[in-house]
């Protein structure tokens, strides 16, 4: 929901090297080759052999070849790279705890006052201060940590790292998981800081394509009161903008059950098409100046035809871009080589396969046939492509929202009166007294600007920050209902930073592990307010489990066309925004007739390319299905459980990765099973 996490430290420090740009200009792209020669390497690893014993020779050679492909001009010549690895090289145990409690400390210390900073800079942005001013801005823009990775190469505390911690990619830690103490993952945590140097110019070009990517598609307005139908007529509103791909999309979603529906459901969906396929006139796009019937692909202009040019291919031409760009970082990518490894290894911490696997067994289980039929029905004709996106499991919850407000206002006429609440809320939540006031003690409920967020503290003896929005007249229900959910955030942040085992183990896996949790706090907000939950409880589980499913179905396969196409790029590297296209459309017609014309009975549809993500987010699209699932799970496991003991054991994992804290959590990895055996439950409910 609204909530801010706080990005966990291997993101920080991913953020710093992608806003490193105090590099010196030489540093280009043709100039940039690695220093340090294959024999080099092979030199200093015989030497630190004899220095050291055998049993060190795993640690020599990662931590050498680390070193070597970290290592620039500006960092000494060949010598001083030999000189660094023997003098630094630590081959004792004992010695090597020591170094990494001091580093644990010393991270704990920049990480955790960086952060302070931040949230104090941002505060006139983020609390209720009075009048936003310039200054504000500009300060709040500004991020006190974005040299820190380079300045950690300078003084060479990077190199320190990687010559003594190894790296480990999420296959090795996987295959490794099952041996590992707390301390092996902690010190795999230390490993993982500093695996890329990328030169600044290239990650430049990164972000170049990025925001060029976003603008386009931010500019990217159909005006529907401009489309017409055969007879000349204009369906939709006249004043009408929707933006691709969400605006329509909703718009589509909120036409089931209205009026000419049907119709307006079809034209939508034939905008789309001619986007995906680039037939879509230039004219049309951010512009009402001519009429367009989407069906015939006719023009208009004061009642007569006019000729137009389709759109060049410019939705695949950011998509080439992006890939460029991106794909320009592996060579500086020793663990992760590829931006799909990146994405998916490195930072979703699933590999390919794991996702590939998990998604088509779902959107291929006999389940998921089942709810198509029921959606048929309950809609009374067959169904077509767009009702991937069929909106009619969602339930009106039927509690007395005034009544509710009443209570809340009065209960919460402060910030303060939410946060002198906090450890009650705890403690009915199943959490001792003596531990719900130490939780509650580390966190702060502040006033906010909006609808308020959870940041939490990078150290400790640092407070997280609620913040939540308390009109004069006291918080609403809604506010409350935002704060129960900020809370489970708050609550996540302090236990995992405060009571976990090492400091570089703090947090969770990823957001979609952190957003579970403030799920699970959300849907207890009624309990918290002493009411009693909705009496049909059964039939909107029932609900919510079929929507969970349909909407995973979706995107599942978006996603899987996402990632279908970045192996093509790969595989085509030289492709023309042209051949891009035609590819793109190719494939997700191939993942149509596989996955979803045996449930649709409609064969060839590329609509499953119209998502803006895969043109703006490269890669990002899995974390969604992958987040519900893991939600789901969770959720399914501490419903009939002490809800603070399981809460508290599960988060006391800290970030390891998402398999094994699943594992650990709930007892298996990701799994869809879990979301469809809910549905088969509610196929036997909802008719
Ligand atoms: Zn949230």
């Amino acid at each position: 929901m609204t909530a801010k996490n706080i990005l966990p430290v291997l993101t920080i420090l991913i953020m710093a090297f992608s806003c490193t740009n105090n590099q010196p200009k030489t540093d280009t792209v043709d100039q940039f080759d690695f220093k340090i020669s294959e024999e080099t390497k092979n030199e200093t690893i015989r030497a630190l052999m004899e220095k050291h014993s055998d049993i060190n020779s795993f640690r020599i050679e990662k931590g050498v070849n680390q070193v070597a492909a970290l290592w620039q001009d500006q960092d000494g010549d060949v010598n001083e790279f030999k000189t660094f690895c023997l003098d630094n090289f630590l081959s004792d145990s004992s010695e090597l705890e020591l170094a990494y409690n001091k580093i644990e400390r010393n991270f704990e210390i920049i990480f955790g006052l960086y952060n302070s900073m931040t949230i104090k800079l941002m505060e006139p942005l983020h609390l209720d201060m009075g009048e936003i001013h310039h200054i504000d801005n500009i300060m709040g823009a500004y991020s006190p940590s974005s040299h820190l990775t380079e300045d950690l190469f300078v003084n060479k505390m990077a190199f320190y790292i990687a010559l003594n911690f190894p790296a480990y990619s999420l296959t090795d830690k996987a295959k490794k998981a099952e041996k590992w103490t707390r301390k092996d993952w902690a010190y795999a945590r230390l490993g993982d800081m500093f695996i890329s140097r990328v030169p600044a110019d290239i990650l430049q070009d990164v972000s170049i394509a990025s925001t060029n990517a976003d603008t386009y598609i931010a500019d990217y307005n159909i005006y529907m009161g401009n489309l017409i139908n055969e007879k000349m007529e204009q369906i939709f509103p006249k004043d009408l903008v929707l933006i691709t791909h969400w605006g329509l999309r909703d718009e589509l979603k909120s036409n089931y059950n209205a009026e000419n529906g049907l119709e307006k459901q079809r034209m939508i969906y034939s905008v789309m098409l001619n986007i995906v396929k680039q037939t879509i006139p230039s004219e049309v796009i951010n512009s009402g100046d001519y009429l367009w019937n989407p069906n015939t692909a006719k023009l208009y202009k004061d009642g007569k035809e006019q000729s137009f040019s389709a759109e060049p291919y410019t939705r695949y031409e950011h998509l080439l871009h992006n890939f460029k760009a991106l794909s320009a970082m592996d060579k500086y990518n020793p663990v992760y080589p590829t931006y799909i490894e990146r994405a998916y290894d490195e930072s979703m911490e699933l590999t390919r396969a794991e996702i590939e696997t998990l998604f088509i067994e779902f959107i291929t289980s006999p389940q998921i046939a089942e709810v198509a039929k029921l959606i048929k029905q309950r809609l009374g004709r067959d169904l077509e492509p767009f009702d991937i996106w069929y909106d009619g499991f969602k339930t009106r919850t039927n509690i007395n929202e005034e009544e509710l407000n009443r209570i809340t206002r009065r209960r919460y006429p402060s910030p303060a009166a939410f946060e002198n609440d906090m450890p009650r809320m705890l403690i009915d939540l199943g959490w001792t007294r003596e531990k719900a006031n130490y939780i509650a003690n580390k966190i702060s409920v502040d006033p906010a600007r909006g609808a308020g967020h959870a940041w939490g503290a990078e150290m400790k003896g640092e407070n997280a920050h609620l913040r939540t929005r308390v009109p004069s007249t006291g918080m609403d229900y809604k506010a409350y209902n935002i704060a129960t959910h900020e809370l489970g955030h708050n609550v996540e942040q302090t236990i995992t930073l405060y009571d976990i085992d090492y400091y570089l183990l703090r947090g969770v896996p990823n957001t979609a592990f952190t957003e579970a949790i403030a799920f699970l706090f959300q849907a207890n907000d009624l309990k918290l307010l002493g009411q009693s939950a909705p009496t049909n409880k059964e039939e909107t589980q029932a609900y919510a489990a079929l929507d969970n499913c349909w909407s995973a179905f979706e995107i599942m396969g978006v996603s899987l066309l996402d990632m279908y196409v970045w192996q093509w790029m790969y595989e085509n590297p030289d492709a023309s925004p042209k051949e891009l296209q035609q590819a793109v459309e190719k494939i997700a017609v191939e993942v149509w007739n596989l996955y979803y014309y045996p449930v649709f009975g409609v064969k060839d549809s590329p609509i499953l390319a119209i998502y803006s993500h895969m043109i703006t987010s490269p890669l990002y699209l899995a974390n969604y299905p992958v987040g519900h699932l893991i939600e789901f799970q969770i959720e399914q496991y501490v419903k009939d459980k002490q809800f603070a003991d399981e809460i508290t054991r599960m988060l006391l994992q800290g970030q390891i990765i998402p398999q094994e804290w699943m594992k650990g959590a709930v007892g298996s990895e990701i799994s869809g099973r879990p979301t469809l055996q809910a549905v088969e439950k509610a196929l036997k409910i909802i008719k």
